[in-house]
């Protein structure tokens, strides 16, 4: 049994967003020192991180140094190149291990696990040509998805496809990258499963919550997610099932399609705290990222009870349209609380903050962090 990191240790975090950020705020509290290590100055862990390294993450030899005063290393998002997560752990354990990020980073890869231990995910094929991408639609029909397999979050390279002479011009804009095509999933809604899994394999799930997206980017999440109590128990221990089949140590995330039928198809695994999850900040006794935290240094990980039902809402650039948003009248609203990023640049699309409300029901809580927003960017 390894013993657990004291606090004094210093941790790594590979990533220097938001994730990264809140991480740090969690680990920070439990007394660990934390460095961030991004390939850009300008990122919202430089606000909350004892240090922020620079550094480009194919320059291996940078990396190795750095890992050499840490106790530990994690990530926060999971299109770090896998080489950066091999540098470091060669000096240091990281924790979730790179294969994980391998594991998940490449939807043909993430896809490719789901089938070999017999999880349920779309129906796919891994495409390489346009004559792979007809052959593929002519398999699974129409409508269909094509994703590029590497680097795309919020919808970014991903394709709708409803007509076979849709194909060329899909492929013209996401080929030559492989990509996945996925059968069209008629789901009723969209849930995820925030856990944790420590050194010792010992998990700790969080309660599902229930995911609306705009614009391919998650808008509102909400917990309970207000599902049968036995589809939500099943979603549960497919996600430690899953966790533990990947060996993960530190947090992941399950997405899922809850299909019309009342089953669940995996849509994608987070090796890391997910968006979907902020909310356990303010409404769980233990936080998605105080968890990753312990589980990074191996101490017992914590409660993920709910202490109230809770909805979380993302603040996009949009919201400073029309200058800063009025902060005031969003507080004001009953049990909302904020979070902001740090970022100087509300870019449209870009995610800057998030509100979250604790109320008596989900609905409130949905209803007053809805209203918060609203209010926040009414100049917007
Ligand atoms: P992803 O980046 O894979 O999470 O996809 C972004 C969003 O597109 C999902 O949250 C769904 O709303 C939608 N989507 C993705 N794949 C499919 C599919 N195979 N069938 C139906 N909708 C999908």
């Amino acid at each position: 049994m390894t013993a657990p990191l004291p606090p004094g240790a210093t941790l790594g975090v590979i990533g220097g967003g938001q994730l990264g950020a809140m991480f740090a705020m969690a680990a920070k509290r439990l007394g660990y020192r934390v460095e961030a290590i991004s390939d850009s100055h300008d990122c919202p862990a430089t606000h909350h991180c004892d240090r922020v390294h620079v550094v480009s993450y194919a320059d291996a030899e940078a990396l190795a140094r750095i890992a050499a005063g840490l106790q530990a290393v994690t990530f926060e998002f999971e299109n770090v190149p896998v080489q950066a997560a091999r540098a470091m752990a060669a000096v240091v354990p990281c924790r979730p291990a790179p294969d994980v990020l391998f594991a998940t980073q490449d939807r043909a890869r993430e896809k490719a696990f789901l089938v070999q231990h017999g999880f349920a995910c779309a129906p796919h094929r891994v495409v390489r040509s346009c004559d792979d991408l007809r052959a593929g639609i002519a398999t699974l029909g129409l409508p269909a998805v094509l994703k590029t397999a590497a680097f795309g979050y919020d919808g970014k390279g991903q394709r709708r496809l409803a007509a076979i002479d849709e194909a060329d011009a899909a492929w013209a804009a996401l080929g030559p990258a492989e990509c996945v095509l996925e059968g069209w999933v008629d789901f009723d809604c969209e849930i995820s499963v925030v856990a944790a899994r420590g050194l010792a394999g010992e998990t700790a799930v969080f309660e599902p919550s229930r995911n609306a997206h705009a614009r391919h980017i998650l808008d509102v999440s909400s917990a309970p997610a207000q599902l049968p109590a036995a589809l939500l128990d099943e979603a549960r221990t497919t996600t430690a099932r899953i966790l533990a089949a990947l060996d993960v140590v530190g947090v992941a995330c399950v997405e899922f399609f809850v299909t019309r039928a009342g089953g669940l198809i995996v849509n994608e695994i987070a090796p890391r705290p997910h968006n979907s999850g902020h909310l356990t900040i303010a409404a769980c006794e233990t936080s998605q990222f105080e968890q990753q935290a312990r589980a990074v240094c191996g101490l017992p990980l914590g409660s993920t009870r709910q202490l109230a039902p809770a909805a979380m809402a993302n603040l996009l650039g949009e919201c400073w349209a029309g200058g800063e948003p009025d902060w005031s009248a969003a507080l004001a609203v009953p049990g909302v609380s904020l979070m902001l990023y740090g970022k100087s640049d509300p870019r449209p699309g870009r995610k800057m903050g998030h509100l979250t409300a604790l109320a008596p029901t989900v609905e409130q809580a949905i209803a007053n962090v809805v209203r918060a927003r609203s209010l926040a960017c009414r100049a917007s």
